[in-house]
This record gives structure tokens, C-alpha cells and sequence, in this order.
């Protein structure tokens, strides 16, 4: 069996970045640049007026004082989106919006606060700074420069600044195609009522809230019985459209776990079944058609773990993040915790985290058993407990991962 580090960089030497696609702005958030962007153009574009207020030469007003204002007549008025440039005549200023183009001979703006209107001219009672509430040309951006370097996160502000240089498409790493299959003759939708021996499908939703929170595109495949060829068909219709398959149950050692048995009749070259770790031994990777596909266990907090821990992880380096894993941190456990018995695996608990005078302290986040979704829910942090540690002590140390925080490493 394989230990924890062994399995997740067997699928992270799998996982390689989407290659590049130019998508349009409104889709790109949350994605990774794949190549720097360059400013074709300056911003802003042309040298425009900051403030609503009057363009003039600060010459002409230099001996202004409040005693002695300068009055100037107001030679005409510029509003934003104007195309052609006033001519400003040497003496006089000029009405101007903010955001219009700077009329050529102006060199400063008073705000309109600043100045008293007299019906045609303007009374200036201090002289204007040159290059008063300017926006010179090219200020913030300047042609040819790099503006957005490969590997960066889009957030809002980058789609906006893309969008002030122009750059209505920006190559990303685009949204793998995630499908998840669901599989167990006992499952039924979340809107129906299971009858005698039947539950319903949590993981569908779990494991596609997962997807699709870690960037990916969820395929949503309809739920798979226990029977081989319906596997089978399924499988086949993934791999037509997914760049990663999870398929969730049946990997195990019962009677109607095929899935193995299914990926490898179909050609499916396995890289790992089984991983020394509780909750979550089952899980498998193989790889068919050049595709990842995961063999995820179907309880439901340890199909959630295996996502979190492993798939995530990967999901991650094909978006183009440099940061794949939640950050680690050493904490302390609140109440002792014994294994059952020596078992060789590595434990994940479910625990939620507090900070305690400068330290801090995880307590279980509820009952640890593969299924119970709720303890999952209360956690904001997994603890790993090595293989051979069989006990700890309240207040001993634990290596935790923080899920409710962003990746770091
Ligand atoms: P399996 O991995 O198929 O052996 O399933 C292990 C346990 O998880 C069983 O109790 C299943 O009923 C349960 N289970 C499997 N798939 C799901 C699912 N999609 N939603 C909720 N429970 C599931
Ligand atoms: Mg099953």
C-alpha cells in the first residue's frame, strides 16, 4: 500500500496546466493567466482632466491671491467623451468635466469648488499648481509594458485593468471538464423519498460543490447502478468529454465493487489502488485515454477528504496555480485521542480549530466515522496523524490542514 506523499505525487506528476485558451473577460475570474499580457495601448489613453472644474495655464492665474483674484473668461466647455481637442485661448479658461481630454494649451485644472463663477468668467482667488488634477497619458500604463504576468490569479481588479488596455479575451488555463459518476444501486436523488434499504445520493452534490469550488467544470453524469456495462457505458461517455474522471463507490472489496475490474477490462492503466490512510484506503488512480480517473470511495466524509487531500490538489496545477495545498500548521489536540488498534494508516481526523493563548488547539469536530458528512461540516481543519502514532495525549502536537484558508504552497 501506498503512504500519503507517495499517492499524491504519483497524481500530481500527472496533472499538467490546461493548455492555454483565450476566453472572453466575464469568464476568466478565478482562472490563471498562461502567458504575460502586454498593453497595446496607454492608460488612460489621452491626457484628461481629473476633477469637474476649469482648464487654464497656471501662468495666467500665478498672481492670484484672494485680495487681488485674476478674472478669466470662460472660453468654451469640454465634456467627457468629446473627440476633438479645444483650442484654449492664451488668457482664458475652459469649462471641463472629468475624464474629458486636457484642451491644448491648458496645463492645470482648478476644481469647480475653487473658483467663483461670474457669468462668463471665472474669479481665481490662488494661483493653480501646473499639472494640477492631470491625468498625464499613459500614467498608469504605459504602451508595451507588462501589465499582467503569466501565472497571476484573476481577480476583479486584473479583469479590469485587462479590460482598460483592451484585452477583451486573456489566455488562461482553462476549467478542466470534471465528470463525476456516482455509483450504488442504493442511492436515489436529494428530491425523492428513499424507500426500504435506499439513501440518498449525497456525493453527487458534495463532490460537484467540491469541483466546482476548486475551479473546475462539473459533467454531471446520471447516477450509475451496480452493474458492470452500465459502469462501463458510463465510463465511456466521460472520457469522450472530461479531462479528469472521479468516479465515486464501488472501489473497494464488496461484492458489486467493479469499478477496478471495469477501468482495467476497458483499457485503464492502474497507478495506484489503496492508500495506508483511514478514512479513504480505497482510493485508486488510473490512467486511460491520457485522463486521470480517480477511484474515490463512496462514504460520504471520506469521498470529501480524498477530494480535499488529493483531487483538489490536482484540479489546482491544471488551472495554473503555483499554490496547490491548503496551508499546514502544528497544532495541539484538546482532548486525547487513541487509535483503535495498530492499523499502519494514516488518520484524518475531522477537527475544528481555535486559537488558545497563542496556540492552536483542535478538538474533533464530531463522530469520525467515513460517513458522518456532519463532522465534516463542523471541521475547518484535517489533522494528519502519522501511520505509527497509536495515541496522543491532550495537548500533543498535530500536523493540521487548514480548509477554510487559501492554498499557500
Ligand atoms: P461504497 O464505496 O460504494 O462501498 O460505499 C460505501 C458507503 O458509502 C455505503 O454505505 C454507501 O451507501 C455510501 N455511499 C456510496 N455512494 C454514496 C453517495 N453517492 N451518496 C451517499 N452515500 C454513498
Ligand atoms: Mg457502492
Amino acid at each position: 500500500m501506498l503512504t500519503y506523499s507517495q499517492a499524491l505525487n504519483l497524481i500530481l506528476e500527472r496533472a499538467a496546466p490546461m493548455p492555454a485558451r483565450r476566453v472572453p473577460l466575464p469568464e476568466a475570474l478565478g482562472l490563471v493567466t498562461a502567458e504575460t499580457v502586454l498593453a497595446r495601448e496607454p492608460v488612460p489613453p489621452f491626457t484628461n482632466s481629473a476633477m469637474d472644474g476649469f482648464a487654464l495655464r497656471a501662468a495666467d492665474c500665478a498672481a492670484a491671491t484672494r485680495e487681488a483674484p485674476v478674472r478669466m473668461p470662460v472660453a468654451g466647455e469640454v465634456a467627457a467623451g468629446r473627440a476633438d481637442r479645444f483650442d484654449l485661448p492664451p488668457g482664458a479658461a475652459c469649462r471641463i468635466m472629468t475624464g474629458a481630454m486636457l484642451p491644448s494649451g491648458a496645463d492645470a485644472i482648478l476644481p469647480v469648488e475653487e473658483v467663483t463663477v461670474e457669468g462668463g468668467r471665472i474669479l481665481v482667488a490662488a494661483p493653480a499648481r501646473p499639472g494640477a488634477h492631470i491625468r498625464l497619458a499613459g500614467e498608469d500604463i504605459q504602451a508595451g509594458g507588462e501589465v499582467v504576468p503569466r501565472g497571476r490569479l484573476l481577480r476583479p481588479v486584473e479583469i479590469g485593468v485587462l479590460a482598460a488596455i483592451g484585452c477583451a479575451e486573456v489566455p488562461v488555463h482553462p476549467r478542466p471538464r470534471v465528470a463525476v459518476i456516482t455509483t450504488g444501486n442504493e442511492l436515489v436523488d436529494a428530491g425523492q423519498r428513499p424507500g426500504p434499504g435506499q439513501i440518498r445520493d449525497a456525493n453527487i452534490h458534495s463532490l460537484g460543490a467540491q469541483v466546482r469550488a476548486a475551479g473546475g467544470e462539473v459533467l454531471a453524469f446520471p447516477r450509475v447502478p451496480d452493474r458492470r456495462e452500465a459502469v462501463a457505458d458510463a465510463l465511456a461517455r466521460a472520457l469522450a468529454g472530461a479531462d479528469v474522471v472521479l468516479t465515486n463507490g464501488g472501489i473497494s472489496v464488496g461484492d458489486f465493487d467493479f469499478i477496478k475490474d471495469v477501468l482495467e477490462a476497458m483499457g485503464g492503466e492502474q497507478v495506484f489502488w489503496r492508500v495506508a490512510q483511514k478514512p479513504g484506503g480505497p482510493l485508486g488512480l488510473w490512467q486511460m485515454q491520457g485522463r486521470p480517473v480517480f477511484g474515490i470511495p463512496g462514504n460520504p466524509a471520506a469521498a470529501m477528504i480524498m477530494f480535499e487531500e488529493y483531487v483538489r490538489p490536482a484540479l489546482r496545477r491544471m488551472l495554473g496555480h503555483a499554490a496547490l495545498h491548503r496551508p499546514e500548521r502544528m497544532g495541539i489536540l484538546a482532548a486525547p485521542w487513541r487509535k483503535q488498534g495498530a492499523d499502519g494508516r494514516l488518520a484524518f481526523l475531522r477537527v475544528a480549530t481555535r486559537m488558545e493563548a497563542g496556540r492552536l488547539v483542535a478538538a474533533l469536530a464530531g463522530p469520525q466515522g467515513s460517513g458522518v458528512l456532519t463532522s465534516m461540516m463542523r471541521a475547518d481543519a484535517l489533522a494528519l496523524v502519522p501511520p505509527e502514532t497509536l495515541a496522543i495525549p491532550a495537548g500533543g502536537e498535530v500536523l493540521l490542514h487548514l480548509l477554510d484558508q487559501p492554498e499557500d504552497h
